[in-house]
């Protein structure tokens, strides 16, 4: 069992949750604040403001406190 890190999905080859992290870390986004991530759609209502969904964090902003992961992006960094 392959078990996607961002959304927790789990799928049953490699392969599969590869193809699926393609699809899945586009709209992901992490939270600097607290270090949690989540869908866009969580973040936002309108497109245009981004917030945590997280009630005891503070973190706002797309590119301030909220990233967008991508394959080149936070995660590889460290
Ligand atoms: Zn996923
Ligand atoms: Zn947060």
């Amino acid at each position: 069992m392959h078990t996607c890190r961002i959304c927790n999905q789990t799928f049953s080859t490699k392969l599969r949750l590869e193809l699926h992290r393609d699809t899945c870390v586009e709209e992901t986004l992490l939270c600097q604040q607290c270090g949690d991530q989540f869908s866009e759609a969580a973040a936002t209502r309108d497109g245009w403001h981004y917030r945590c969904p997280n009630d005891d964090c503070e973190g706002e902003g797309l590119t301030e406190d909220l990233y967008r992961l991508d394959a080149t992006g936070v995660e590889q960094d460290r």
